[in-house]
């Protein structure tokens, strides 16, 4: 993982793993640093296989706990332990976790060498989980049959870039190009003014992924995935178990397709797949027939935002 802002995914499976499949796990790369979004059970072999270091993992995000989206959690959490570790972890997710991980601790005896933070995420609202000076992730509310969100990472707006003849040309104090390189003009001396883009280049445009997993056919997400360069949506079955997708609060391909088309996001990964699809190519294919740029998310898959 070397790129500024990727993803890798570590389990595509939904409820019932695979001999190939795992649940419900990937990891955010962002600028050198690890967010690991869901963490189902045997997220840690996983990071082994994919040679990802779990040290450098600080957050985690939970979308709700439904046992393939946070079973992995006391193996990690304990081989983080047995590795050295002393570094706080932060968890995010529903208040239900605190019992579950009470439970865990006190019924095995278990005391980490680290502090282990659970901040407790609104189950109706969107709100900022957490920022830092590259990125920012916010919760999107879903529909599932128990409370669910998605989260969305989103680039902050980059800085300027100078140009070398501005720079020459004007030969700007440190304020001052601090000043333009958040957008600013620059005023000379003698009080003439230059306008920002005669001085600078245009910054590359900030990136954005939605994780949306689970939830069933749900258009109030449109607004907060709007335009994202990647959407993952879950997409546990095939059209032809549409009723089956409704009642247990899942989506269809075509459903994940939908609302990728008409949140006109860049590109859809579809994932959590049900058992009955050894092979996931009428999912992929039911999808394309809607949005063409859908691919599947597989075990291993490193995908650039
Ligand atoms: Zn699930
Ligand atoms: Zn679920």
């Amino acid at each position: 993982m070397s790129k500024d802002f990727s993803v890798t995914v570590l389990g595509s499976s939904s409820a019932i793993p695979t001999k190939d499949r795992f649940p419900t796990s990937q990891l955010v790369c962002c600028y050198g640093r690890y967010y690991l979004l869901d963490c189902g059970e045997g997220t840690q072999i996983q990071l082994r296989k994919y040679k990802l270091s779990f040290q450098r993992i600080d957050r985690i995000f939970i979308s709700h706990l439904h046992a393939d989206h946070f079973l992995g959690l006391p193996g990690l959490l304990s081989t983080m332990d047995l590795l050295g570790r002393t570094k706080e972890i932060h968890i995010h997710t529903f208040d239900e976790l605190n019992l579950f991980m009470d439970g865990f601790m006190k019924s095995t005896f278990t005391e980490f060498s680290f502090r282990v933070h659970i901040h407790v995420m609104s189950k109706k609202k969107s709100t900022v989980l957490f920022e830092n000076k590259h990125i920012e992730i916010s919760t999107i509310p879903l529909k599932h049959s128990i409370p669910c969100n998605g989260f969305l990472i989103k680039e902050k707006r980059k800085l300027f870039n100078l140009k070398k003849t501005a720079l020459k040309k004007y030969e700007p104090s440190i304020e001052q190009i601090h000043h333009i390189k958040s957008g600013g003009d620059l005023v000379l001396s003698d009080g003439s003014v230059v306008p920002n883009a005669e001085l600078t280049m245009i910054p590359p445009a900030t990136k954005a992924y939605a994780f949306v997993t689970d939830t069933c056919y749900y258009e109030s997400i449109i607004p907060f995935i709007e335009g994202v360069d990647l959407l993952y949506h879950e997409a546990t079955f095939a059209e032809n178990l549409k009723e089956r997708a409704k009642s247990t609060m899942h989506s269809t391909a075509k459903q994940a397709a939908e609302i990728a088309l008409k949140a006109n996001v860049k590109k859809l990964m579809i994932g959590h797949y049900s058992v009955r699809y050894e092979n996931t190519d009428i999912l992929l294919k039911e999808a394309q027939l809607v949005f063409p740029d859908t691919f599947c998310s597989t075990e291993g898959l490193e995908v650039e935002i």
